[in-house]
């Protein structure tokens, strides 16, 4: 890889040297650009607002003559369309030919500004189709500019957002700046409120642990169920699953650590804090976590750990599966979205404060997260959902589908005891309330208390939202978390503007929000039966897929909500949903179609040459007079699988081709869960059941125990 990363310099200097050497930080700027125009670059990462273009010429010469110092040959808007993963157009820096056949590296404020991709082939959900296809790209200041290093060389990425013609949304990253601007202006409000009157930035900050699982790549290209779809679709269990929990925060092996390693240097070079590593609950599982940083930049760093993680597991000749569930019947992966809010002063919301008034803040703010939680479940559940992370959520390895809040003991005792006082008069004193938590306990201890079933636990400062998947964009889920956390915000400070007695209305408004939505509040055991049944009892949804969630964006509720933050129009919501099912009827389609062929091309062949062999095996032992008892009884087993697989497989094939004709796309959707994945199933199970009776040697493919126990 990189030339001076071979002098190896031990421990944390060796970190200091390389962090963000790729990156065109704000250090770099203000060494590299004139002082004027660093100072309004500046101010607006900091405030917002456009860079005139003759600035952006300065900023353009100043990025391009760093990067091609560093040997970047190309550049690139960075961005992300609906796929959910990041998209690249690289051009070269160069000017057409002089007379002399000489060319020049060049490099515009236009063309740093301002992209025009042809959009036409990114999902747009029908926003393309009444508008033109040309989408647009524009830089993102707030998210710095890197150098990507890959086999196609030094690019010099600049992140972007991505809109149509007439500024409809097609990323996701422009949703979720729009929602980090109304979270900020609702926070500004509430903390005026509250006397701060020097914050001027209220800010989402976000670490997101990123799980994965590593394999060996001869075995991957072996298998064209991971090659095509990324998990695997048949397999039997391994004799020896995750029970031992030795595999659980183990011994790193040698090649795995040699990849993290790797790993590690890349992500630093590139200025992203990877900062924790370690292995995960299930075989080849792994997790890394990266330090906290603001809602937009932790977002791209995970598009670029995910990135880095693939590209690098390719130099160590493994392959790197994000997929929310690569392997049945062991745990899949996740990514905890970690959340808090904090303000440019320092101060983190979530973290309870010294002073009484202080916590009666803290308060305020939990009281309205729960109800924003509450009231948006199934906006939270939709923006957690993929096609891969249906087989997680729900499955006892991963939380419930059902969304809810864990406080932890001495939390949930605060707010019983807040439920129970009478009303604000007879318990303010002195503007401190009488609630018997005028000081609140060191929630930070308490955070030890963990509660793994629960999608949505506090952990002393932050919540960790634990439902997104791990090959997800974290996007969606911040973008909603930001904007329904606005809407509580300034739903309270709308009333407390107007408020003559601030003290008693913050009281009876923590006291209405925590009584009205203590529904949302569980500690108990998320994987339970008895939690099902007591949350359908207290009325909160339980969205068991991709598709069933999709419907949420696009409720009158939604749709007013993300109106009036400026967060979605109607046409960018419906938009989304129809993509969803788009992406699902595709997904599903894909994976059917590899069922289809490694079963017909590779499975039954393979027990069929095995029935044949133990058939003619029993016509020479019945020749010779021996009993057949065994193979002859071998023998029937097989045939009457391969019988019943063949018969899934035809109806597989017919289900699939039926699918690909209803014209509907949400019907297309519902007919592949309903009916293609139901025969998906009754496909792989004989087949699983055949690997387990079939000579290994005439197995078409690795197994389990091969990819997973002899990596
Ligand atoms: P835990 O063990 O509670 O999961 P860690 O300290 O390992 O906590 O952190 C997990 C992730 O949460 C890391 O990415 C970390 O940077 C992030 N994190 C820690 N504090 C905050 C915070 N205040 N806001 C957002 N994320 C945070
Ligand atoms: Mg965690």
């Amino acid at each position: 890889m990189d030339d001076n990363r071979n002098t190896e310099t031990s421990g944390s200097n060796n970190i200091e040297r390389i962090f963000g050497e790729n990156v065109f930080s704000p250090s770099t700027m203000r060494e590299r650009l004139p002082k004027q125009v660093y100072q309004k670059v500046r101010k607006i990462i900091d405030e917002g607002g456009e860079l005139s273009r003759g600035d952006a010429d300065v900023v353009a010469k100043a990025m391009k003559d760093w990067a091609v110092e560093r040997g970047a040959t190309h550049f690139t808007h960075w961005f992300q369309p609906l796929t959910g993963i990041t998209a690249e157009k690289h051009d070269a820096f160069i000017t057409a030919p002089d007379e002399d056949g000489h060319t020049m590296a060049e490099f515009s404020g236009k063309e740093l500004v301002m992209g025009e991709p042809d959009a036409s082939s990114f999902p747009s959900g029908g926003l393309r189709s009444t508008f033109e296809a040309r989408g647009y790209t524009t830089w993102d200041l707030t998210s710095p500019a890197f150098l990507k290093h890959s086999s196609a060389g030094y690019t010099l990425c600049i992140p972007t957002a991505f809109c149509s013609y007439t500024g409809e949304a097609l990323d996701k990253k422009t949703p979720l700046l729009r929602s980090m601007e109304a979270l900020n202006t609702q926070s500004l409000r509430l903390i005026r409120l509250f006397g701060d009157k020097t914050s001027r930035k209220v800010t989402p900050s976000v670490g997101a642990e990123q799980e994965y699982f590593l394999v060996d790549r001869d075995k991957y290209q072996k298998r064209p169920d991971l090659i095509f779809t990324g998990r695997t679709l048949f397999g039997a269990p391994a004799p020896k699953g995750q029970e031992m929990e030795d595999h659980y925060f183990g011994v790193i092996r040698e090649g795995v650590g040699a990849y993290m390693k790797d790993l590690n240097e890349e992500l630093w070079e590139l200025g992203v804090p990877a900062r924790t590593q370690h292995n995960e609950v299930a075989p080849c599982q792994h997790e890394l976590a990266p330090i906290y940083e603001n809602a937009n930049v932790a977002t791209d760093h995970n598009q670029i750990i995910m990135e880095a993680m693939k590209r690098v597991a390719i130099h160590h000749d493994m392959r790197c599966l994000l997929h929310e569930k690569p392997f049945a019947c062991v745990n899949g992966s996740g990514k905890h979205n970690n959340w808090s809010l904090t303000t440019d002063t320092g101060i983190n919301l979530l973290e309870p404060g010294d002073t009484p008034e202080d916590n009666v803040q803290f308060l305020l703010v939990l009281s309205c997260i729960l109800k924003a939680v509450d009231v948006h479940a199934d906006l939270l559940r939709q923006s957690a959902s993929d096609v891969g992370n249906d087989f997680r959520l729900g499955e006892n390895e991963a939380p419930p589908a059902i969304v809810s809040v864990f406080l932890g003991e001495q939390l949930e005792d605060v707010v019983k005891q807040l439920i129970e006082t009478g009303n604000a008069s007879k318990h303010i004193q002195g503007g401190v309330l009488r609630t018997g938590v005028s000081t609140l306990p060191d929630l930070k201890k308490d955070a030890t208390d963990r509660n793994r079933t629960s999608p949505f636990a506090f952990t002393g400062n932050k919540f960790e939202f634990r439902m997104v998947g791990s090959a997800d964009s974290i996007a969606s889920a911040n973008t909603v978390l930001n904007t329904i956390v606005a809407e509580a915000f300034s739903e309270v400070s709308g009333i407390l503007e107007k408020a003559d007695d601030f003290g008693g209305t913050v009281h009876d408004l923590i006291k209405k929000n925590l009584t009205e939505h203590r529904r949302i509040i569980f500690s108990g055991n998320g994987y339970s039966d008895t939690w099902i049944k007591e949350a359908a009892r207290r009325g909160l949804p339980n969205i068991k897929s991709t598709i069933e969630a999709a419907s949420a964006l696009t409720t009158d509720s939604a749709v007013s909500l993300f109106a009036c933050f400026g967060i979605f129009t109607k046409a960018e919501l419906a938009s989304r949903e129809e993509i969803t099912y788009e992406t699902y009827a595709k997904t599903i389609n894909i994976e059917a179609l590899t069922m289809i062929d490694m079963a017909g091309r590779q499975i039954l062949p393979a027990c069929m040459h095995y029935s044949g062999r133990l058939a003619t095996t029993i016509n020479a032992m019945a020749t010779a007079g021996v009993s057949t008892a065994a193979e002859s009884g071998r023998l029937n087993e097989v045939a009457t699988l391969i019988n019943e697989a063949d018969n899934a497989l035809t109806n597989l094939r017919a289900l699939d081709e039926q699918a690909s004709h209803v014209e509907d796309v949400k019907k297309q959707a519902f007919f592949y869960k309903d009916s293609v994945n139901p025969a998906m199933g009754a496909l792989r199970k004989p087949c699983d059941q055949l690997e387990l009776l079939v000579d290994k040697a005439m197995w078409p493919f690795p197994t389990y125990e091969d990819i997973l126990f002899n990596a």
